[in-house]
């Protein structure tokens, strides 16, 4: 089974897809955690995709489908993969040549997304997500896991979060058109709260 979670960002996609994978016992693809370690390498194409992501612009497509191809050789994707944060425009989503089952879409005004990505926080030792609004942590600013400092990502800023969601509107808008004509688009209200939203995917899953 292949799925694809899409959404603006802070819709919690990332949090839905771990959540769905781990249900599944399939795995997750999540794009920008890829490109989040790819990032950190003192490579010509680190220094280059950390530049991007900072800017909050997109990575270039063929990098992305080669990255995304990739990986989906390992035999851990045969059984079925959820894809979060891909394909993010259509001409991914043209070129990924793989079936995919079931698309879910978590809606999100672009108020309440600005709202909840300026108060993501990581942890800066296990990478730990949480957020001061939706998911907080129980001790203000260090992680629930280890105690560490947490941090916003250099991509969360209001600008840069602005940013994405001016591209997410223009060019992953058409990406849900394309999956709603193959009759496979399922639109989900991303404003509840997460295990609501996980039982309605899971639900919809098993009609
Ligand atoms: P995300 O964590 O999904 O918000 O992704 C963080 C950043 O990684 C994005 O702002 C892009 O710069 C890059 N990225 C993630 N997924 C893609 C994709 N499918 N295509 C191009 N760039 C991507």
């Amino acid at each position: 089974m292949n799925i694809v979670i899409m959404g603006p960002q802070g819709s919690g996609k990332s949090t839905q897809a771990q959540l769905l994978a781990r249900r599944l016992k399939i795995p997750c693809l999540s794009t920008g955690e890829i490109f989040r370690e790819i990032s950190k390498e003192e490579t010509a194409l680190g220094k280059r995709v950390k530049e991007i992501m900072n800017g909050g612009q997109l990575v270039g497509d063929k990098t992305t489908l080669a990255v995304v191809k990739k990986f989906l050789r390992e035999p851990k994707y045969q059984k079925g993969v959820v894809f979060e944060g891909f394909p993010r425009n259509l001409f991914q989503a043209e070129n990924l040549n793989l079936k995919i089952d079931k698309v879910f879409y978590l809606s999100l005004s672009h108020k309440e997304a600005l709202k909840r990505l300026t108060a993501r926080r990581i942890c800066k030792k296990c990478g730990a997500n949480f957020n001061l609004i939706t998911t907080p942590p129980k001790v203000r600013e260090n992680c629930d896991l280890c105690g560490s400092e947490l941090y916003q990502r250099e991509d969360d800023t209001k600008e840069a979060v602005l940013e994405r969601l001016r591209l997410f509107d223009k060019q992953t808008k058409p990406v849900l058109d394309f999956y709603k004509k193959q009759g496979i688009l399922q639109e989900v209200d991303g404003e509840r709260p997460i295990p609501i939203i996980l039982k309605d995917i899971s639900q919809r899953l098993s009609q």
